[in-house]
């Protein structure tokens, strides 16, 4: 391994394809690094493999979802292999934060961006001149200039990775055109391995990746898209902010959350309003001057609980683990689009939420867009069939997911059981009838008008606009009472998902009958339509951490330490120590140095650094004596509240359990010798002599013994007070 030294070993000149060293060898060390450094004991699916094949010097592309630990598996090789691991992002702004964390972990790494001076960008090119650096994270723009391309060739480079090398694309929104520029790495580094990676890429583009990067000969990982963690639940519409209030504040009160709105507008009157009712809000989109957009990012990146609403300009690379939900107030323009954007939630495997609302509007909005985009024909048919796709997967009755990932290539067998349809499976109505009244309605008023005009002649609302122009003696007038408004909105919104109907290209919004309307209105074919409700129903309470309540406070120190420890360095929480590593230690309490490196996510840098302030937390909130025994999770419960001098009332009110339950938690404890009669229960001396006196009358010994006591006492104490008298004296004799 050659990590551990100030600089590396000599470099050859010319860079050889295989390395002598034999490649298990090397496997080896990889995973020796992925214990020492990273404190991880095992690979995940595919990681192994996608190294493997960069160790032995061949190409890779790597298609892994959000959250599947892309980033090792260039960092480990870029290790193992000898020279400097360059990798190639779009996202400058994220750059520090992947630096800072590979520090962390005792790799030296550091970036070349247009956001650093003069100076500290020549520090970074001797550095890497000088063979100093593991890992150099380059921006696109920056890697292209020749001044850099020469550097890299008089030095040694490990391998290159291309990460979200989907920017290729010029059919998805992350596109970057000197993405299409970086073949020129294979030609002047052909006997450097590349790895390209990314979280999103349907056929099409993995193709285009595979062109454009001239990656014929890599071989090609794709690990399920599933994101199994994630609930997915599509509303409709109506009063979407207001679903969206109740949504957050029922299951995400405290937790951090994107919200994504199509417009700057929109999103800066979100926040605003989230922030009236309590919430704190940030506001994310091109608009803002760049400081402010940095400096919202970077709070919502540190701070504990915060939303983000913003506009899709907003995380790309996104590593926040602990976003738990990502709500969309509009209608993404692709499936892919929705996939990577809700992807941001429950990185850390953990459940998390994506709620979408859309209206009628959206649908109608982004079809004109689209339309009369600046762009070709061709472009135009494509933007169009993905937003048709995205449509589809709105109004589908069947589980989403099974949608999902077959979109993606993949299939899953059963339905999954976490998303809205498969835990509420929508009602479905035959919505032919209604759907020939509205839209004969927009036809006899000559397909001039928009929804709410429409809505009103079916009502039969006789206001003074239809009056003028004859409507309310047409035929359609009034023959739509069966409906509420929101009702006829819902139908609309569904007219147009369908392509039914759309809106006129003035932009007036009048809405227009499609060619699809004929057989429909003939009466050839049927329509169905999904009841719309709000679907307040979410799989159950995400339970943010399963830790006991005596481990509560030694975790809630663990976190401020970790505060401190990130304010001193300036870096996010989440580099020092994840939540997860944190909850491990409080609930196995570590000894020791060597105990406490047995944690996942705890390396040889990190002991180094913080294990003693971390083992001294532990110390100084030890286990009370009476929780170290080997009852259940629920007497140890009772018995934790009774070390924070509770009793028995006070307790069972706590718990909402009854007292004679509690009392039974004690007696087992009495039994044990943990406790006291005394301890738990005033009894005068005389009360509990009688008691006793009685059970020994009684010849306790079966097990409905209690029972007899309970009535030779007609009932005067209660069965949990009998319970610890008696363990009380099975403990003494
Ligand atoms: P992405 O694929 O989204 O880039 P990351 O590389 O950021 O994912 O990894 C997601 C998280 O999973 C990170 O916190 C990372 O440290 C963790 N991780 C990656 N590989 C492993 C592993 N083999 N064992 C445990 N945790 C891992
Ligand atoms: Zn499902």
């Amino acid at each position: 391994m050659q990590t551990t030294g100030p600089t590396k070993p000599p470099c050859e000149t010319t860079a050889q394809p295989t390395d002598n060293i034999d490649v298990s060898e090397k496997i080896n060390q990889a995973r020796e690094i992925l214990r020492l450094k990273y404190g991880y004991s095992e690979f995940r699916l595919k990681q192994e493999d996608i190294i493997s094949t960069l160790l032995k010097g061949e190409d890779a592309l790597a298609l892994l979802p959000t959250g599947g630990g892309k980033s090792l598996c260039y960092q480990i090789p870029s290790l193992v292999r000898q020279g400097t691991g360059v990798v190639i992002s779009p996202l400058i702004a994220l750059m520090q934060d992947q630096v800072d964390a590979l520090r962390q972990l005792g790799i030296r790494a550091a970036y070349l961006n247009s956001s650093q001076d003069g100076a500290t960008q020549r520090q970074i090119e001797t550095q890497l001149l000088r063979q100093e650096l593991d890992l150099l994270y380059i921006a696109p723009e920056r890697l292209l200039t020749e001044r850099l391309l020469q550097q890299l060739e008089q030095t040694h480079i490990a391998l290159f990775a291309i990460d979200e090398a989907h920017c290729v694309s010029q059919w998805g929104h992350d596109f970057r055109k000197e993405y299409q520029q970086l073949s020129v790495l294979h030609q002047r580094f052909p006997h450097t391995p590349r790895i390209a990676l990314t979280a999103t890429a349907d056929e099409r583009t993995r193709r285009e990746i595979v062109a454009q990067l001239n990656l014929s000969n890599a071989r090609i990982f794709i690990n399920s898209f599933d994101r199994p963690n994630i609930h997915y639940r599509i509303n409709d519409g109506n009063n979407a902010r207001e679903q969206l209030w109740r949504f957050i504040n029922r299951e995400h009160p405290n937790d951090a959350g994107i919200v994504y709105c199509l417009s700057r507008r929109k999103v800066e009157s979100v926040a605003e309003w989230f922030n009236k009712k309590g919430r704190t809000a940030l506001a994310y989109h091109a608009g803002l001057p760049d400081a402010v957009r940095q400096q919202n990012q970077e709070r919502f990146l540190r701070e504990n609980g915060l939303i983000i609403v913003a506009t899709i300009a907003f995380g790309m690379g996104i590593d926040k683990p602990d976003v738990r939900f990502v709500a969309h107030l509009n209608l993404p323009k692709s499936i892919e689009a929705y996939y990577q954007e809700t992807g941001r939630a429950g990185r850390d495997q953990k459940p998390a939420n994506a709620w979408m609302s859309f209206g009628l509007q959206d649908v109608m909005t982004l079809r004109h867009w689209v339309e009369q985009a600046d762009a070709d024909e061709r472009y135009k048919r494509v933007s169009l069939q993905k937003l048709e796709a995205m449509l589809g997967l709105c109004e589908m009755s069947s589980c989403r997911r099974q949608a999902l990932l077959k979109y993606f290539g993949e299939s899953l067998e059963q339905r999954c059981g976490n998303c809205d349809n498969c835990v509420s499976p929508p009602e479905q109505w035959d919505g032919t009838v209604v759907a020939q009244k509205i839209l004969s309605c927009i036809v006899r008023t000559g397909q001039r008008f928009g929804v709410g005009y429409i809505i009103d002649v079916l009502l039969g609302n006789n206001n003074e606009r239809i009056q003028r122009n004859g409507h309310d003696r047409i035929s359609t007038f009034g023959i739509g009472t069966e409906l509420s408004g929101a009702e006829w909105r819902s139908v609309l919104r569904q007219l147009a998902a369908q392509s039914y109907i759309s809106t006129d290209l003035e932009g007036h919004g009048s809405l227009l009958l499609n060619e699809k309307c004929r057989p429909l209105l003939r009466g050839e074919t049927r329509i169905q339509f999904r009841k719309t409700s709000e679907k307040i129903h979410a799989p159950e309470k995400p339970k943010q951490q399963n830790i006991n309540t005596w481990d509560e406070e030694l975790l809630a120190a663990l976190k401020t330490l970790r505060q401190q420890l990130a304010a001193e360095q300036n870096v996010p929480a989440y580099i020092i120590f994840h939540d997860q590593t944190l909850i491990d230690v409080a609930a196995l309490r570590p000894a020791n140095l060597t105990e406490l490196s047995r944690i996942n996510g705890i390396g040889q840098q990190k002991l180094d650094r913080y294990g003693e302030a971390v083992l001294q937390q532990v110390a100084t909130h030890p286990l009370p004596n009476v929780l170290k025994n080997n009852f259940s999770n629920t007497i140890n419960e009772t018995l934790y509240l009774y070390s924070r001098d509770m009793d028995v009332d006070a307790i069972a009110q706590h718990r909402d359990l009854k007292p004679a339950t509690i009392l039974g938690h004690f007696a087992e404890a009495i039994e044990a010798g943990m406790l006291q009669l005394d301890d738990v229960l005033q009894l005068d001396e005389d009360t509990v002599t009688e008691i006793l006196l009685t059970a020994e009358s009684l010849q306790l010994a079966a097990d409905d013994s209690l029972k007899s006591l309970f009535h030779a006492f007609n009932g005067e104490h209660d069965y949990g007070v009998l319970k610890c008298v008696v363990a009380g004296q099975l403990r003494s004799r």
